[in-house]
């Protein structure tokens, strides 16, 4: 049997918008890996009546309740009794759980624990408790008339630990299905070709499924699968995989792979070689996205940021001829630009950006979203030229970058330069 759930997010700052639901975000991400559906996501503010409403109307369409927040000790922490009230369930009270909490406490708060903690110790008839091991406010799961309740706290990461430790492993429990996915990531072949290009495939798929999900000049396409076992599962998505990345051919960056950057930083692991760069429309963006990958140390010597002209001049050892004859924003200029950083830091491979990001054109009327990519290698030099045309500043500087990254991840591949 297949289960529909409802999460309720507790709390007024949610509804006041000072803080966004991630919480819901991550419970349905979870929910969907074990098999179960979510239909609803409801938020609702620190009230007992308004809670009550909420859960009377979740337990008619849903037979999966989830609540976050809520638990602590303080005055408006209500989602415990609000919930058994609506289910007519006692309140238990569980001595050697306070004693945990106790303990806790003057472990990690150095503090006697203040006696309003005790409704913290208080659980529905016959639930399921989930110790927090990073936090004081437990959690807990009831199955009550066909539903199935689970109450995880509100922080953030007290809610990922305990929903890992405990309330997936229970959730497991109730599906007799899982849900397995793969992301085949690409960059370059906009979300509409990718569709005509696999149409036939994905309008018959059910299960395996595939979606796509588009970013700026990427598209994520998720084949997804659903059976009894993970394996079981595994075993009917390697077929799609494997057909689906062949139909794309080097469009496809990687599967499962975070970004762009991650899969160049994998290739030039893979290959032992480092990189450097040389920025100047993307204002750094490619150092950052780099060094932001753990381990980056070990394939990423660093970069300059010459968004002067007489930065590429005096820093990276551009000629003067070139940035007087071509200018800045020239192919001539990448290109020096790529050689010169590799040159300084004696990285094995260096790429290089420079172009408008406007909103205005340059001084030499080079149109704004025109960009040269660079790529200085012990094979040569590369240059591709973008136009992305009028766009926000800051999308051409992504893009800029995600373009950078795309031609150096095809360099280390070995796939053609350009599709
Ligand atoms: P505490 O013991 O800290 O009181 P609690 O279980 O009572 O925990 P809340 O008081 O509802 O939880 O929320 C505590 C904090 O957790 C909030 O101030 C907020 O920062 C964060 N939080 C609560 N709910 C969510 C949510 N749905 N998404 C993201 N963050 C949340
Ligand atoms: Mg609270």
């Amino acid at each position: 049997m297949s289960h529909t759930a409802e999460i309720i997010a507790v709390g007024t700052e949610l509804l006041l918008g000072n803080i966004a639901n991630t919480n819901a975000q991550e419970l349905s991400q979870a929910l969907s890996s074990v098999g179960i559906n979510v239909y609803w996501h409801t938020v609702v503010g620190d009230n007992p009546a308004r809670l009550a409403e909420a859960v009377d109307i979740a337990r008619r369409r849903a037979d999966v309740i989830l609540t976050t927040g809520g638990l602590g000790p303080t005055y408006d922490d209500l989602t415990k009794q609000t919930v058994c009230a609506a289910f007519g369930l006692p309140l238990v009270f569980h001595p050697e759980i306070l004693e945990g909490i106790r303990a806790y406490f003057e472990k990690n708060v150095h503090l006697t624990m203040p006696e309003n903690n005790r409704p913290q110790a208080e659980f529905p008839d016959g639930a399921v408790i989930f110790p927090n091991s990073v936090g004081t406010a437990p959690g807990c799961a009831f199955q009550c008339d066909g539903v199935h309740v689970v109450m995880l706290p509100g922080p953030p990461f007290e809610m990922r630990t305990m929903l890992r430790d405990h309330a997936l492993p229970y959730l497991r429990t109730l599906s007799k299905e899982v849900i397995v996915s793969h992301d085949i990531m690409t960059f370059g072949l906009g979300e509409s070709p990718m569709e005509e290009l696999l149409r036939e495939r994905m309008t018959h798929m059910e299960n395996p499924s595939l979606a796509t999900y588009a970013k700026p000049s990427e598209v994520r396409l998720r084949a997804t699968a659903k059976a009894p076992t993970a394996e079981a599962a595994e075993d009917m998505l390697r077929p799609v995989v494997d057909e689906v990345c062949a139909l794309l051919g080097d469009v496809v960056y990687g599967v499962d792979v975070a970004s762009l950057e991650a899969a160049c930083s994998a290739l030039l692991r893979q290959k032992g070689m480092t990189l450097s760069s040389a920025e100047s429309c993307t204002g750094g963006q490619i150092a950052q996205r780099m060094t932001a990958l753990a381990g980056a140390s070990q394939v990423y010597r660093g970069g300059v940021v010459s968004y002067w002209t007489d930065m590429k001049a005096d820093v990276l050892g551009v000629s003067r001829e070139i940035l007087d004859q071509y200018g800045a924003v020239s192919e001539q200029t990448a290109r020096a630009m790529a050689q010169g950083a590799r040159r300084i830091t004696g990285a094995d491979v260096a790429v290089s950006v420079t172009g408008v990001a406007g909103p205005d054109p340059d001084e030499r009327g080079n149109g704004v979203g025109l960009v040269f990519i660079g790529l200085d290698t012990p094979e040569g030099t590369f240059c591709r030229r973008c136009d992305f045309g009028q766009r926000r500043r800051d999308r051409i500087q992504e893009l800029a970058a995600n373009h950078a990254f795309d031609l150096l991840r095809r360099y280390l591949s070995g796939a053609p330069l350009t599709r």
